[in-house]
C-alpha cells in the first residue's frame, strides 16, 4: 500500500494537533505537530536571550541552531544545540512565537527538519504551512478551522487554573491568527487543494472519524 503524508493546516487553537493526533493513532501513522518546534527555537532564544526583534541577531541564532531529532516514535524528541527545551506553552512563548516563526531563516531551518521526517512516509503533520509550502505534494490536505468564540472558549475551559478571561484569550488568539496571516514568508492560508473542515460544533471523535473517510478513499 502507498505510503502517504497528511498535511493538516489551521488557525490557533483549531485542534488540529488533537485531530492530527488522534487521526494518526487510529491509522498507525507518525504525527508531528510542527507548531512545537517553533515554540522549542522561541524558548530556546529567549534562554540565550536573543533580541528576537533584531534580525541580525536572529539570522545569527539560526546560523548556530543545530536541531536534533533523537527519537520519532512514539513520541518525538529532539534537542537544540545538544539541550532538551521545555516549557513551550505558555503566555510569553504565545506572544512571541509568531515573531520568530515570521523569519525565514528560521522556517528554511524548521523545513529541513519536517521534510526529513515526512520522508518516511505514513506521517501527519500539522502547522500553518504545510500544505501549501512544506509538503506541497502531500496526498491529502486538510484545513481546519473553527470560530473563534468555539476556539477561546475551549481554551478558557482547558486552564487548569481559570486565571485568564476569556476575552483575553479571544484577544490573544486573534493576534497570533493575525500575525500568521499576515507574515511575508509562508503565511497561514487554504491551500488551493485542502479540503476545509469546521468542526464547530464536532466532537473530536466526530471530526477525526470525517477526515478520515477522506483518507480511506484514497
Ligand atoms: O500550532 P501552535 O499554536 O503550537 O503554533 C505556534 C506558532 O508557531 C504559531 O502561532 C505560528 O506562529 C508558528 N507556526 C508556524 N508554522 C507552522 C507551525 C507553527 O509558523 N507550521
Amino acid at each position: 500500500m502507498k505510503k502517504l503524508t497528511v498535511a493538516i493546516d489551521g488557525t490557533a487553537g483549531s485542534g488540529k494537533s488533537t485531530l492530527g493526533k488522534t487521526l494518526a493513532e487510529k491509522l498507525g501513522y507518525f504525527f508531528l505537530d510542527t507548531g512545537l518546534l517553533y515554540r522549542a527555537i522561541s524558548r530556546h532564544a529567549l534562554t540565550m536571550d536573543i533580541d528576537i526583534e533584531d534580525e541580525s541577531a536572529i539570522c545569527m541564532f539560526a546560523e548556530n541552531l543545530e536541531v536534533t531529532i533523537h527519537q520519532l516514535q512514539p513520541t518525538f524528541k529532539f534537542a537544540l544545540n545538544h539541550t532538551t527545551v521545555t516549557d513551550l506553552y505558555d503566555v510569553q512563548i504565545d506572544k512571541i512565537v509568531p515573531i520568530v516563526a515570521s523569519y525565514e531563516v528560521i522556517r528554511l531551518k524548521v523545513r529541513e527538519i519536517q521534510r526529513q521526517v515526512a520522508k518516511e512516509g505514513n506521517v501527519i503533520l500539522a502547522g500553518r504551512d504545510i500544505g501549501t509550502v512544506v509538503l506541497p505534494d502531500a496526498d491529502l490536505k486538510f484545513y481546519i478551522d473553527v470560530s473563534l468564540e468555539e476556539r477561546a472558549r475551549r481554551r478558557f475551559n482547558a486552564q487548569n487554573v481559570a486565571n485568564r478571561s476569556l476575552e483575553a484569550i479571544k484577544e490573544d488568539i486573534q493576534l497570533r491568527d493575525y500575525q500568521d496571516k499576515n507574515r511575508h514568508v509562508s503565511p497561514l492560508k487554504i491551500a488551493s487543494d485542502a479540503i476545509v473542515i469546521n468542526t464547530d460544533g464536532l466532537d473530536v471523535e466526530e471530526a477525526v472519524a470525517e477526515l478520515k473517510k477522506y483518507v480511506s478513499n484514497i
